[in-house]
């Protein structure tokens, strides 16, 4: 049982993997230049990026890639639920009303988060370039690049944009050390890195754009395999704990039956995350949370990253 869900569970990474960069590539695509410079230069609200107008884009009915996020990523929920249920000596849940409310919510919630994360970011950035260095041509481009990325990814392009063209107005007598060194709040080490071997004298506006595109492609590229392999999980063991309350309710499973937490058992199992093994050692039932040094947390994932499982098991 686990074997098939792992299986089908690596499938749709790759797959929700490459509808997020679709949908983002689309997204920097469809937003025209002149709505960005609208934004930069009105410092009123921010309409073209709210949650609600990226969905529109986004809407099922215009975009094949995002038709996915419904149909592929919501048919896996039902599979994993098939099999998890299947495992335990229940059948016929393909319709069940719970698998389907619970697959509906699991799909609007991750829609709704990614957008609202990538809002957000954009929402940033135009707030920033309203004061930004620059002329306006290379604001708006900063704005596009910007799409795809978490807040706290368009926080540190923002800090390297702003380096970058700190060296630029003065390269004769300009310290890149002490640039970064005001912007390092912002920025991870290899971006300092980065930053600090492209200061050189050649460096002109246009290789700065050119820069500072590959360097927002590489974190929006990051940030989708994360998402993806983040929301796969969450969705396997989301349907397994629906498979398993399916089973309870028809009266299917054994009676004692308990969750209990599962670390991948590796050396990169974070400390935290191991232990929840040893704060819930006698199980929950399943419509309990397992209590976690971080709060209480209904069913793994415990956070970004995370590759934990919950087993069901009769209790001790
Ligand atoms: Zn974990």
């Amino acid at each position: 049982m686990t074997d098939n869900i792992e299986l089908i569970e690596a499938i749709h990474v790759e797959q929700l993997y490459m509808t997020l960069l679709a949908t983002i590539e689309r997204l920097r695509a469809e937003i025209a230049s002149d709505a960005i410079l609208a934004e930069i230069e009105q410092p009123t609200e921010i309409g073209a990026f709210s949650v609600e107008a990226l969905e529109a884009i986004l809407a099922p009915h215009r975009e094949p890639d995002a038709a996915y996020l419904d149909d592929g990523l919501g048919g896996f929920f039902a599979a994993v639920v098939a099999l998890a249920a299947a495992a335990v000596g229940h059948s016929g849940s393909s319709r069940d009303s719970t698998m389907l409310a619970e697959r509906d919510l699991q799909l609007a919630l991750m829609r709704t988060r990614f957008l609202a994360d990538t809002a957000q970011a954009v929402r940033g950035t135009i707030q920033r370039m309203r004061t930004g260095v620059g002329d306006m041509a290379s604001r708006v481009r900063q704005v596009r690049r910007s799409i795809g990325l978490s807040p706290g990814q368009a926080a540190s392009l923002d800090a390297a944009r702003q380096a970058l063209f700190a060296y630029l107005a003065d390269p004769a007598t300009a310290a890149p050390r002490a640039i970064l060194s005001r912007l390092s709040a912002r920025l991870s080490g290899p971006q300092r890195a980065m930053l600090e071997k492209a200061m050189r004298p050649e460096l002109d506006a246009a290789r700065v754009e050119k820069l500072l595109s590959k360097h927002a492609n590489s974190m929006a590229t990051y940030r989708a395999r994360s998402t993806a392999q983040h929301q796969t999980h969450a969705f396997a063991e989301q349907g397994k704990l629906t498979a398993w309350r399916i089973a309870e309710r028809f009266g299917i499973l054994p009676r004692g039956q308990r969750r209990f937490w599962q670390t991948a058992g590796d050396e990169r199992v974070r400390h935290s995350h191991a232990a929840v093994q040893g704060m819930n050692r006698a199980g929950v039932p399943l419509d309990k949370p397992f209590a976690t040094p971080l709060g209480e947390c209904m069913t793994p994932p415990l956070e970004i990253g995370c590759r934990c499982k919950a087993m069901l098991r009769p209790s001790l």
